[in-house]
């Protein structure tokens, strides 16, 4: 059976993520920032929580932990190397081995940067990445416990997913993402109808979630350090692409 994804929105703009396959018996979310959003969710579908996937320590997206396990006996999944910073953690992963999830098969990323544990969750059996906040929709993490080399390395491993994966973020920042986006890359044509279709999206309250990597790679500017117009406008021709992406990178966080 395919597995379900729904979008649960939680506190201002965070998204948590409800992972469902009925053959199995399993459910899980990702990244709940708080119980009471993914507790009602999980109501209307008459779904009982069996496991919590956190891709990184921040309250935003572990907040829901502890609660959610009380609640359901749920078992938590997360990064082994911020064992001590993940709420209530049982089972810690790391790159080096895969996590079944029923008969569906989760590879692990480690994407340091935002934070140092940082992973990401791909069932490449379906396509689906969650990224946290390392991969945004037209943007990136902040660089909280990394470098701009660490954060450019952790996108690239993204960025080798199939075009078609599914990418779903921690955060709705599209439409300001795609505002800073188009002032480094004017004339980029995707981006530009990109940007319409998401403004339309936000106008009507609905989520710009999931993108694809496809898009990702021809409209996110921090997957594009070698686009030739973004160096023409951060005056960066020669430089290499770990320069140009830590450029964008302070632009961003004074934009
Ligand atoms: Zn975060
Ligand atoms: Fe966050």
């Amino acid at each position: 059976m395919p597995l379900t994804v729904e979008l649960i929105p939680c506190l201002t703009d965070n998204y948590a993520y409800l992972l469902h396959d009925p053959a199995d018996g399993l459910c899980a979310v990702v990244d709940p920032s708080e119980a009471a959003p993914v507790k009602r969710a999980l109501e209307a579908r008459g779904l009982k929580l069996t496991h919590i996937l956190n891709t990184h320590h921040h309250f935003d997206h572990t907040g829901g932990n502890i609660p959610l396990k009380q609640e359901f006996g749920a078992v938590v999944v997360g990064p082994e190397k911020d064992r001590e910073r993940i709420p209530a953690l049982d089972i810690g992963v790391d790159e080096s081995a895969p996590w079944q999830f029923g008969s569906h098969m989760a590879r692990i990323l480690e994407i340091p940067a935002h934070t140092r544990a940082h992973i990401a969750f791909v069932f490449e059996g379906e396509s689906i990445a969650f990224t946290g906040d390392t991969l945004f929709a037209m943007g990136c993490g902040r660089l909280f416990e990394g470098t701009p080399e660490m954060m450019w390395s952790s996108l690239s491993k993204l960025m080798a997913l199939p075009d078609e994966t599914r990418v779903y973020c921690g955060h709705e920042y599209t439409q300001s993402n795609g505002r800073f986006a188009l002032t480094v890359e004017p004339n980029n044509s995707e981006l530009q109808a990109r940007m319409r279709e998401v403004d339309t999206r936000r106008s009507q309250s609905a989520p710009t979630i999931p993108c694809t990597m496809e898009l990702e790679k021809k409209t996110n500017p921090f997957l594009r350090p070698d686009s030739p117009e973004i160096r023409r406008t951060l005056g960066m021709d020669d430089a290499d692409n770990v320069t140009v992406f830590a450029e964008l990178r302070r632009r961003k966080d004074n934009f």
